[in-house]
């Protein structure tokens, strides 16, 4: 042979071996989906439960701002009105208020001694932008029932998981389930302002008491039916982490003066600048972490292709992460992501500002850290005219909960019971939940409200006409009944 014709023959084998270990390793993927019965849903009246909802929706519980005022009259409505809609939750269980008008229930097991199950919700809603009630089908906080759905503000978030909950427990104490394990019921009133009042007040009474919890199941994940467009199946993703979150304020002072004779750059010119090369430079992406779990779990349910490239991430994983950049949802998942959200300064347009403010938020993935995003800006902006400081406002990425615990197992099995053709995995919650103040009640803090989502459903969540199929909700009681049966009966084993 030549030398020309070895070289051939050397890349021919080359090629050879590279095929057949992306082949190997493909064939070697093989499905995380477990194989259970599909549940029996029982028969409820679903016209009650569709109004009791309905009735929730009409109090104002609206979360203005962390200085607003709290809407008081409409939670003790609210509170009242669980005592008459679910009378035997009120008998069976203790119910606290916590900071003023939070809730937390107690149903005390036969085995006191055994870790608790703890499932949060919240009682607050966002407010309804003013310019946008002529759009909405039938007014926020009307309550209204019809085509089949619940309408109105909170009747997904998170309303429609915490009556669904209470649903669920009405039904068990009505026929004569006793707990084997504690079962805990938090209910927050302060949520989409950052629960820094009711979760965080539950979470240190619950450490105060030295009450030991099994595990957290919030909001956050869901039944996704066509949000993952690679995948045809509904994807259930359930959360074992969220990002953390880091508001950098800049400022930029300068001594002002009169705009006919102006240095090169203003005050404006130099923030501008600054924000500028944040938007060009973002923290690195890398698919590790909950991207890799998650493409460990929808990998194998792809078609070959694309099958073989989530097989293969070590070679193709640069790629990856660049298709992911491309796409704001994916790319959330895979790096801590860069938003400005506030420029102020100059008052008139002949006068130089004297001084220039900008907030950039950052959303924090798991392995960054809030000082990593502080390092980030003062490396990228170079520039010692401008001040940087950590608003107050920041917290860390939580710990990433495990998928090989009983209660992951417990809720991956209740999951696929109620929603067959779902695809179950992993995957990080991108922006943030009440359960974050939980972590030093246990490491199992999973984030899933079973209900099936279409894109356009999670945009209602905080805008316009939010409602919530009947069927949807009568789903999300049988799942509640099973996972409180599966977890706080007898058959449950905690590790
Ligand atoms: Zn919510």
């Amino acid at each position: 042979m030549s030398s020309i014709q070895r070289f051939f023959v050397g890349v021919l084998a080359i090629v050879i071996l590279l095929v057949a270990v992306l082949v190997t390793r493909t064939l070697g993927f093989t499905s995380k989906q477990i194989e259970v019965s599909e549940a029996e849903i029982a028969a409820i009246d679903t016209e009650a439960v569709a109004e009791r909802l309905a009735r929730g929706i009409r109090h104002r519980t609206i979360s203005h701002s962390l200085e607003g005022p709290v809407e008081a009259e409409a939670f003790e409505a609210l509170h009242a009105q669980l005592v008459r809609d679910f009378p035997r939750v009120h008998d069976a269980l203790e119910r606290e208020t916590v900071a003023e008008w939070s809730l937390l229930y107690t149903w005390r097991g036969r085995r006191p001694d055994e870790p608790a199950v703890l499932l949060l919700a919240h009682q607050d809603v966002v407010p309804v932008d003013p310019n946008s009630i002529d759009a909405w089908t039938h007014p926020p906080f009307e309550g209204v029932v019809a085509d089949g759905f619940v309408w109105g503000r909170g009747a997904i978030d998170d309303k429609g998981s915490m009556f669904a909950i209470l649903e669920a427990v009405e039904a068990l104490v009505s026929l004569g389930f006793e707990p084997e394990r504690t079962l805990l019921l938090a209910f927050g009133h302060d949520e989409e302002i950052g629960g820094d009042q009711g979760a965080t007040s539950i979470a240190n009474l619950l450490k105060q008491r030295g009450e030991k919890v099994d595990f957290v199941l919030d909001e956050g994940g869901a039944v996704t039916l066509d949000t993952i467009s690679i995948v045809q199946d509904p994807v259930a993703v359930v959360g074992v982490a969220e990002k953390g979150m880091a508001s950098i304020a800049l400022t930029v002072r300068s001594a002002g003066g009169h705009s006919s004779m102006p240095p090169p750059q203003s005050a404006v010119g130099i923030m501008a600048a600054a924000i500028a090369a944040l938007e060009a430079n973002p923290m690195p992406g890398r698919i590790d972490g909950t991207v890799d779990v998650m493409l460990d779990h929808l990998g194998p349910e792809l078609d070959f292709p694309l099958k073989l490239v989530m097989a293969n991430r070590w070679l193709f994983g640069p790629l990856l992460s660049a298709a992911f950049a491309a796409e704001p949802t994916l790319d959330a998942m895979q790096r801590t992501t860069t938003a400005a959200t506030v420029f102020n300064g100059g008052v008139k347009p002949n006068v130089l500002p004297s001084r220039v403010d900008a907030v950039v938020n950052f959303r924090v993935l798991p392995g960054d850290s809030v000082e990593d995003v502080r390092q980030h800006v003062l490396r990228t902006i170079d520039d010692e005219r401008i001040e940087v400081r950590v608003m107050d406002a920041n917290r860390e990425p939580s710990a990433i909960a495990p998928i090989d615990s009983p209660a992951f197992e417990a809720i991956r099995a209740t999951i696929s019971s109620h929603f067959p053709s779902a695809i179950v995995t992993p995957y990080l919650v991108v922006g943030g939940t009440d359960s974050r103040y939980f972590g030093g009640l246990t490491d199992n803090i999973y984030r899933f409200m079973p209900f099936e989502f279409t894109a356009r459903d999670r945009e209602r969540m905080h805008g316009t006409d939010e409602r919530i199929a009947i069927h949807t909700l009568t789903r999300a009681i049988a799942f509640y009944r099973a996972l409180i049966e599966r977890t706080a009966g007898a058959a449950f084993q905690s590790d």
